[in-house]
């Protein structure tokens, strides 16, 4: 019993991110947070700011990221792996490992993000152990994971 009110507490604290490409080809990115646990009150997290933890460019991606806020914003993650494949050229898969494996993880934030691109490859990139992640395509073909495949 006690277990099971923990998880019903989890659930409703848990960070809910989603990105969607639609047929018109309108990409979209959204974030809900309960926040980082032990907050100060008042504090603001990423996942309201647009370009920190949330970010869409029908010319690029959608982005939703999950993790230490602050890094998230500091590093304005969202808009960078925009940013790099609108400056760049580079696909969402390279500039979202660029950005959450190689950039965020030296500077030590840990957290992840899931996104879709314009032609609606979906990438999932995490520095951390796991994170609770999902995705349909065009095709309806869906998958649900937790750890690195
Ligand atoms: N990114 C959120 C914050 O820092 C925490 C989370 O939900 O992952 O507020």
């Amino acid at each position: 019993m006690k277990i099971k009110n923990k998880e019903k507490e989890l659930d409703k604290k848990g960070t809910v991110g989603c990105v969607a490409l639609d047929k018109n080809g309108n990409l979209a990115a959204g974030t809900s947070t309960g926040g980082m646990t032990n907050k100060k009150y008042g504090r603001v997290g990423d996942s309201p700011i647009i370009g920190a933890g949330t970010y869409a460019d029908n010319q690029s991606c959608g982005v939703s990221c999950t993790g230490h806020g602050e890094y998230f914003i500091r590093y304005a993650v969202a808009f960078d792996i925009n940013a790099l494949m609108k400056y760049k050229n580079m696909s969402l898969k390279d500039a979202a490992a660029e950005v959450v494996s190689n950039k965020l993880v030296k500077a030590g934030g840990e957290g992840g993000i899931i996104a879709i691109d314009k032609n609606g490859n979906v990438v999932m990139e995490f520095n951390t152990t796991g994170m609770f992640r999902g995705y349909v395509d065009m095709n309806g073909k869906k998958e649900i994971l937790l750890f690195k495949k």
